[in-house]
Protein backbone atom coordinates (compact mmCIF):
# COMPACT_ATOMS: atom_id res chain seq x y z
CA UNK A 1 0.00 0.00 0.00
CA UNK A 2 2.85 2.28 1.15
CA UNK A 3 4.47 1.67 -2.27
CA UNK A 4 1.93 2.65 -4.26
CA UNK A 5 0.65 5.32 -2.59
CA UNK A 6 4.59 6.96 -3.04
CA UNK A 7 4.69 5.69 -6.72
CA UNK A 8 1.55 7.78 -7.00
CA UNK A 9 3.19 10.62 -5.33
CA UNK A 10 6.36 10.39 -7.15
CA UNK A 11 3.99 10.01 -10.25
CA UNK A 12 2.25 13.21 -9.55
CA UNK A 13 5.24 15.31 -8.89
CA UNK A 14 7.16 14.39 -11.54
CA UNK A 15 4.10 15.19 -14.06
CA UNK A 16 3.88 18.81 -12.32
CA UNK A 17 6.87 19.62 -13.07
CA UNK A 18 7.34 18.67 -16.45
CA UNK A 19 3.74 20.83 -16.99
CA UNK A 20 4.19 24.07 -15.37
CA UNK A 21 7.66 23.57 -16.87
CA UNK A 22 5.53 23.77 -20.20
CA UNK A 23 3.46 26.43 -19.08
CA UNK A 24 5.24 29.02 -17.17
CA UNK A 25 9.08 30.48 -16.94
CA UNK A 26 8.66 31.32 -13.88
CA UNK A 27 10.84 29.64 -11.19
CA UNK A 28 9.12 30.95 -8.00
CA UNK A 29 6.10 29.10 -10.11
CA UNK A 30 7.32 26.16 -10.83
CA UNK A 31 8.72 25.72 -7.22
CA UNK A 32 5.69 26.54 -5.30
CA UNK A 33 3.43 24.02 -8.11
CA UNK A 34 5.97 20.85 -7.15
CA UNK A 35 5.95 21.71 -3.74
CA UNK A 36 2.60 22.17 -3.44
CA UNK A 37 2.09 18.71 -4.77
CA UNK A 38 4.99 17.34 -2.76
CA UNK A 39 3.54 18.43 0.00
CA UNK A 40 0.11 18.21 -0.23
CA UNK A 41 -0.15 15.20 -2.40
CA UNK A 42 -3.20 14.09 -3.57
CA UNK A 43 -5.40 17.79 -2.92
CA UNK A 44 -2.75 19.52 -3.69
CA UNK A 45 -2.35 18.11 -7.02
CA UNK A 46 -6.39 18.72 -7.57
CA UNK A 47 -5.43 21.92 -6.04
CA UNK A 48 -2.80 22.49 -8.82
CA UNK A 49 -5.12 21.77 -11.70
CA UNK A 50 -6.98 24.62 -10.88
CA UNK A 51 -4.60 27.22 -10.21
CA UNK A 52 -1.83 26.19 -13.40
CA UNK A 53 -1.65 28.38 -16.25
CA UNK A 54 -4.41 28.12 -18.73
CA UNK A 55 -2.17 27.87 -21.55
CA UNK A 56 1.39 26.08 -21.84
CA UNK A 57 4.00 28.37 -23.62
CA UNK A 58 3.90 26.90 -26.99
CA UNK A 59 0.17 27.29 -27.23
CA UNK A 60 0.23 31.07 -25.98
CA UNK A 61 3.39 31.81 -27.91
CA UNK A 62 0.84 30.53 -31.00
CA UNK A 63 -2.20 32.55 -29.68
CA UNK A 64 -0.02 35.36 -30.00
CA UNK A 65 1.25 34.61 -33.48
CA UNK A 66 -2.11 34.68 -34.53
CA UNK A 67 -3.34 37.92 -33.02
CA UNK A 68 -0.16 39.46 -34.46
CA UNK A 69 -1.26 38.26 -38.15
CA UNK A 70 -4.86 39.42 -37.11
CA UNK A 71 -3.47 43.19 -36.55
CA UNK A 72 -1.19 43.04 -39.73
CA UNK A 73 -4.39 42.15 -41.82
CA UNK A 74 -6.23 45.12 -40.58
CA UNK A 75 -3.56 47.59 -40.77
CA UNK A 76 -2.79 46.25 -44.50
CA UNK A 77 -6.38 46.94 -45.50
CA UNK A 78 -6.89 50.64 -45.10
CA UNK A 79 -10.36 52.41 -44.62
CA UNK A 80 -11.82 55.04 -47.36
CA UNK A 81 -11.69 58.80 -46.04
CA UNK A 82 -14.77 59.48 -46.89
CA UNK A 83 -17.17 56.84 -46.00
CA UNK A 84 -14.55 54.59 -43.43
CA UNK A 85 -15.59 51.24 -45.53
CA UNK A 86 -12.46 49.44 -46.17
CA UNK A 87 -10.94 49.67 -49.16
CA UNK A 88 -8.10 47.49 -50.94
CA UNK A 89 -4.80 49.18 -51.32
CA UNK A 90 -5.07 48.92 -55.07
CA UNK A 91 -7.87 50.87 -55.58
CA UNK A 92 -7.75 54.37 -57.15
CA UNK A 93 -11.48 55.33 -55.68
CA UNK A 94 -14.25 54.24 -53.45
CA UNK A 95 -16.66 52.22 -54.91
CA UNK A 96 -19.49 53.54 -52.15
CA UNK A 97 -18.52 56.91 -52.46
CA UNK A 98 -16.79 57.33 -54.84
CA UNK A 99 -13.32 59.33 -53.16
CA UNK A 100 -10.36 59.61 -55.20
CA UNK A 101 -8.07 57.21 -53.39
CA UNK A 102 -5.26 56.71 -55.37
CA UNK A 103 -4.03 57.80 -58.97
CA UNK A 104 -1.91 56.56 -61.38
CA UNK A 105 1.88 57.17 -62.53
CA UNK A 106 1.01 59.22 -66.09
CA UNK A 107 4.32 57.50 -67.31
CA UNK A 108 4.67 54.19 -65.59
CA UNK A 109 0.87 53.43 -64.10
CA UNK A 110 2.11 52.34 -60.64
CA UNK A 111 -0.40 53.78 -57.94
CA UNK A 112 0.62 56.47 -56.21
CA UNK A 113 -0.56 58.97 -53.22
CA UNK A 114 -2.46 61.28 -54.47
CA UNK A 115 -0.49 64.35 -52.71
CA UNK A 116 2.91 63.34 -54.03
CA UNK A 117 4.12 65.16 -56.83
CA UNK A 118 6.68 62.95 -58.16
CA UNK A 119 6.55 58.83 -59.09
CA UNK A 120 8.95 56.90 -56.83
CA UNK A 121 8.97 54.42 -59.50
CA UNK A 122 10.19 56.16 -61.93
CA UNK A 123 10.72 59.66 -60.77
CA UNK A 124 8.15 61.09 -63.58
CA UNK A 125 6.84 64.82 -62.42
CA UNK A 126 3.29 64.55 -61.70
CA UNK A 127 1.85 67.02 -63.17
CA UNK A 128 -1.57 69.20 -62.32
CA UNK A 129 -3.09 68.59 -65.72
CA UNK A 130 -2.22 64.97 -66.03
CA UNK A 131 -3.93 64.26 -62.33
CA UNK A 132 -7.15 65.09 -63.54
CA UNK A 133 -7.37 63.08 -66.48
CA UNK A 134 -9.54 60.40 -67.13
CA UNK A 135 -7.69 56.70 -65.77
CA UNK A 136 -7.26 55.59 -70.05
CA UNK A 137 -5.11 58.68 -70.71
CA UNK A 138 -3.09 58.01 -67.28
CA UNK A 139 -1.19 55.15 -68.71
CA UNK A 140 0.36 56.95 -72.29
CA UNK A 141 3.31 59.00 -71.83
CA UNK A 142 3.24 62.51 -71.43
CA UNK A 143 4.11 64.03 -74.60
CA UNK A 144 1.00 61.84 -76.33
CA UNK A 145 -1.58 63.32 -73.94
CA UNK A 146 -0.17 66.95 -74.97
CA UNK A 147 -0.16 66.82 -78.25
CA UNK A 148 -3.83 65.41 -78.29
CA UNK A 149 -5.07 68.49 -76.56
CA UNK A 150 -2.94 71.29 -78.74
CA UNK A 151 -4.23 69.07 -81.57
CA UNK A 152 -8.22 69.10 -80.21
CA UNK A 153 -7.96 72.31 -79.35
CA UNK A 154 -6.71 73.41 -82.87
CA UNK A 155 -9.63 71.86 -84.03
CA UNK A 156 -11.97 73.97 -82.18
CA UNK A 157 -10.37 76.53 -83.28
CA UNK A 158 -10.98 75.99 -86.77
CA UNK A 159 -14.70 75.23 -86.18
CA UNK A 160 -15.28 78.50 -84.38
CA UNK A 161 -14.04 80.04 -87.14
CA UNK A 162 -16.35 78.18 -89.43
CA UNK A 163 -19.29 79.46 -87.76
CA UNK A 164 -18.34 82.90 -87.90
CA UNK A 165 -18.16 83.43 -91.57
ZN1 LIG B 1 -15.85 55.64 -49.50
ZN1 LIG C 1 6.00 56.17 -62.44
Amino acid sequence: MGLVVGAFWLGSVIWTFKDIRARSRDFVMRLFSVGLVALLTLPGFILYLFIRPKETLTEAYERSLEEEALLQNIEEKPTCPGCSRRVEITWQACPSCHTRLKKACIQCGQLLELSWKVCPYCTTLQTNLNTDVLADLTYKPQTTSRKRQTSETYSTGLEFIDENE
